[in-house]
């Protein structure tokens, strides 16, 4: 019997599950110092490692994502990923191209422009993209701690059958019957498997009868191959082909859609198609965008007028929300964003023990009636109804009966709407179960999982697809649970139910991975151990919001913010390694909220936190001249300690009313220089009234000479870009200023805020000689971005353009244009006095410093400062040149 070495830390299954905590955890691992090489071992019962069965070969090339990459990914993966893809297109098409059939075909003709534009972010993509992706991130980054002599990682591919905990360690038990014994163990085998309908086999074979039970096991495309065999025997022998498939989830919809695409053609005789569900409803695709916009969750949003709350009355709300939208068939893609926005915010109001039940019993409940898929599926289905080839039952699946006289198979199921059982007028030939998972309940789970329960190391909870786990995601003392099987749960105050998306997986792997660092990092000392104690203590007023969800939800309630603090602007602006929060204190009627990036400081267990570029600084509702910021200061302070977090920096926003009495004597505010605004509320006259004579001019003679549009095309934006960059070249930028394509695209894109890129025309050449971009959120707007064509300074297009954009905000009712201030904050410069021509208003505008532990930031000053530079804050960067966009 073979024993393998004993390990530090083993994952249990190798999806994207074990693939994003050991990211995380090793990206941690890189800035410490270890005492001792770390052993970790990943084991996958499947002979591919890091994708799982959606992003790998079991789902083959050519299967799509079931949402858009945009709500696939979130920040800041969905960046890389997207540089990656633009690298590695070519191939991964080719490849994707080669697998599928006449769908995927279509696929590639419809999305050709986006591709060519590498414009990502709304495409479902193939899944394996991604798979191919995560799979070369896990492998870098092993290789790179390997290199550094900080870690060795070992791959076995067998089924992990028991696990036994003795002395501290846990025992596993492989299906070769080797022994690997590990101190940390990571459970990450994805969703319970799927339940078998007949016979409990993964394929049954007869004379007219193809059923599959596993249609992912081993890989689709042998399934898809089977399947092939089968309709071509019948199509030779002249019959036709009658399908069932049952369930119509998203598997159900792939499976559908895969049959199309390979299998659609005449050759195979396929005669009608059946989805037979206990909702008989498909998922929805199709956004009606001004319903959408005027739909409102009028039962949940009445609960925000009601004190007492209840998982059960938010979860009665939503489904009375979800009926009134069926009343005026509103399908679910136009209606999931505001209901889910609507009892998301109603959840926060929720105790622990009424947030448990909701995780355990409505969240699931409710995401079943808001199922949504990309229209490539669900045309699939409407191409089959207008030939009258498709039905969809409503009911559930009874078992199958051999009809002697012509041996075919006829269906009987419980019809839910009569609850009484039937049986179907047609024959079935192929049967594809899509049922989806079965429940900790059934005694077919796996044995590993039946085991672990009997030995009462995994306990399930009501939810009966999840264990209960503790604040460090642990089942027992070092076996800790991630994914799916964390249903159920509440973690950092979040009712968590579907652990199959994405994000969620990212955002949860995150936190599994800091827990993992904590108990291997020797620096971990009592001091931070007792500030993060007591900031538990506190957390029901202070918050750190990092998802997009909880991130809108905040800015709506505040009301008052401008683009710069918004979630998305956050994610753009960010760079490489630089993590986005919101924090979030409620004290009495007061609410503050303060966006930061959180990034570490290179070789270190230390991190400090910046502000993005713009006018940022802390937002609020309900701060009066009384204030008394202490216990916000006090607040802050635990929470930076307890994350090692040392100094401070932020730019303030000059038309945000209060940020100098919340940071009060919190630090230092230093005045950095002024900006320039216009006051849009009086008559445009008055408003021009303000220019300096030699502008009205400027101006006049540049709207005789050049037309101005607003950029509406790809090849608009392009061209903006090439000026752009084409002025950063002329004045010799810095790298910081030479933003992506995808920063413009997605700039663009976004619905936190309204981007506007204005274009200057030249007449007699039809040449577009200027352009600027312009941002507005609320009654804000800001002049964000602008190029002039080299040669044509002198006509002064960025001039007409501001001009331009002035009236258009007058008229769309906006009540101030920032146009902020000179280079590097100066208000003495060219650029200052450019835009002061417009307007003789300016605001001050302040920085925030702030020293949060002083003895490592002076140590760290002492090791890594340039001399020379001694107003760079924080000091020890003067060397990385990283706040170059002061
Ligand atoms: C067909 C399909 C399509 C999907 N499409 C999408 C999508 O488009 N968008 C989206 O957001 N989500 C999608 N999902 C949801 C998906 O479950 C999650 O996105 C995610 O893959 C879950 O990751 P995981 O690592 O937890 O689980 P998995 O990907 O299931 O990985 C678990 C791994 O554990 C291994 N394993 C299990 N038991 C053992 C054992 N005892 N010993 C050793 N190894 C074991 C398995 O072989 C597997 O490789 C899809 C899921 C499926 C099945």
């Amino acid at each position: 019997m073979k024993n393998y070495k004993k390990t530090d830390i083993t994952f249990v299954g190798s999806g994207i599950s074990a693939s994003f905590t050991l990211i995380n955890f090793l990206s941690l691992l890189d800035k410490t110092l270890l005492s001792k090489k770390l052993s970790i071992t990943i084991i996958d019962r499947y002979a591919e490692f890091n994708t799982g069965i959606p992003y790998g070969e079991r789902s083959g090339f050519s299967t799509l994502l079931i949402t858009s990459l945009k709500n696939f990914l979130p920040e800041p993966e969905r960046t890389r990923f997207i540089v990656w893809l633009n690298e590695n297109k070519t191939w991964l098409l080719e490849a994707y191209k080669n697998e599928g059939g006449v769908l995927t075909e279509q696929w590639l003709h419809k999305h050709a422009e986006e591709i060519q534009n590498n414009d990502w972010i709304d495409l479902f993509l193939p899944r394996r993209f991604f798979g191919i992706y995560i799979d070369e991130r896990v492998k870098q980054k092993i290789k790179l701690l390997e290199n550094k002599n900080k870690i060795e990682v070992t791959f076995i591919k067998e089924e992990v059958v028991d696990i036994a905990e003795n002395d501290n360690t846990y025992n596993m038990v492989l299906s070769n019957d080797a022994n690997l014994c590990s101190k940390k163990v990571i459970l990450s085998v994805g969703s319970l498997p799927v339940q078998k309908l007949w016979k409990n086999k993964e394929v049954i074979e007869t004379e007219n009868l193809l059923f599959v039970n596993t249609p992912y096991e081993p890989n689709l495309i042998s399934t898809i191959d089977k399947m092939d065999r089968f309709l071509r025997q019948r199509s030779q022998a002249h019959k036709k082909t009658n399908v069932l498939i049952i369930g119509a989830n998203a598997s159900a919809l792939e499976i559908l859609y895969k049959l199309n695409d390979h299998l659609g053609s005449n050759q195979y005789n396929l005669n009608d198609f059946v989805f037979l569900s206990t909702q008989g409803r498909t998922p929805d695709a199709v956004i009606d965008q001004q319903r959408k916009e005027t739909f409102e969750a009028v039962h949940l949003n009445k609960l925000q007028r009601k004190n007492a709350l209840s998982a059960k009355s938010i979860a009665k709300a939503a489904f009375e929300d979800i009926k009134e939208s069926d009343k005026i068939q509103l399908g679910a893609a136009s209606t999931v964003d505001t209901i889910s926005a609507a009892f998301g915010a109603l959840l926060t109001r929720l105790e622990y023990n009424e947030l448990s039940k909701f995780a355990c019993h409505y969240g699931n409940e409710i995401g079943k009636k808001q199922r949504c898929a990309g229209e490539h599926y669900t045309n699939t289905i409407e191409n089959l109804k207008k030939q009258e080839r498709f039905e969809h039952l409503a009911g559930r699946f009874i078992d199958l009966d051999l009809d002697e006289t012509n041996n075919e198979y006829v269906l009987k199921y419980l019809d839910t709407e009569t609850g009484s059982e039937k049986w179907h007028d047609k024959k079935f030939h192929l049967i594809i179960n899509c049922v989806g998972s079965m429940n900790l309940t059934d005694n077919r789970i796996p044995k590993l999982l039946t085991r672990l329960m009997q030995k009462g190391y995994c306990k399930m909870n009501e939810s009966k697809i999840g264990f209960a786990v503790n604040n460090a995601l642990e089942t027992k003392k070092n076996l800790h649970i991630m994914g799916p099987l964390l249903a159920g749960n509440v973690i950092n105050n979040n009712a968590i139910w579907h652990v199959e998306h994405c994000g969620r997986i990212i955002w949860l792997s995150g936190i599994l991975s800091k827990i993992m660092y904590d108990s291997f990092n020797k620096v971990y000392d009592i001091k931070t151990e007792n500030a993060l104690k007591s900031a538990e203590t506190i957390e029901s007023n202070f918050e750190v919001i990092t998802l997009k969800r909880d991130w809108d939800l905040f800015l709506k309630d505040i009301g008052h913010y401008d683009f710069y603090h918004t979630y998305d602007y956050h994610h753009l602006a960010s760079s490489n390694g630089e993590n986005p929060i919101l924090i979030k204190y409620i004290e009495n009627n007061v609410i503050i909220g303060l966006p930061l990036l959180i990034r570490d400081i290179y070789s270190t267990i230390y991190k400090d936190a910046t502000s993005v570029y713009g006018y940022v600084g802390p937002i609020s509702k309900g701060v009066d001249d009384n204030f008394n910021n202490n216990n916000f200061i006090t607040h802050l302070i635990k929470y930076f300690n307890a994350n090692n977090i040392i100094s401070v920096f932020s730019r303030l926003n000059p038309y945000l009313p209060k940020q100098n009495k919340i940071l009060f004597q919190v630090g230092e505010l230093t005045p950095q220089g002024k900006v320039i605004c216009m006051d849009l509320k009086p008559s445009l006259e008055k408003q021009r009234g303000e220019y300096r004579n030699r502008l009205k001019t400027y101006i006049n003679k540049a709207r005789r000479e050049c037309s101005v549009v607003v950029a509406k095309t790809n090849s608009d934006l392009n061209t903006f870009i090439d000026l752009y960059y084409e002025n950063m070249d002329r004045v010799n930028a810095k790298k910081f200023y030479y933003f992506s394509k995808d920063y413009f695209r997605l700039l663009l894109k976004s619905n936190d805020f309204k981007t506007t890129v204005l274009l200057a025309v030249h007449n007699k050449t039809n040449e577009i000689i200027g352009g600027s971009m312009f941002i507005s959120t609320k009654a804000i707007i800001q002049y964000h971005l602008s190029g002039t064509k080299a040669g044509y300074s002198k006509l002064n297009p960025t001039k007409l353009l501001i001009d331009e954009m002035r009236i258009m905000a007058h008229q769309q009712g906006l009540s101030l244009f920032n146009l902020g201030g000179g280079l590097g904050g100066s208000d003495d410069d060219s650029l200052f006095h450019f835009k002061s021509s417009f307007s003789k208003q300016s605001k001050q505008f302040n920085l925030w410093k702030w020293i949060t532990n002083k003895q490592v930031y002076n140590e760290l000053v002492l090791a890594k400062t340039d001399n020379t530079k001694k107003n760079y804050f924080p000091l020890y960067r003067s060397i990385e040149d990283i706040n170059v966009q002061l």
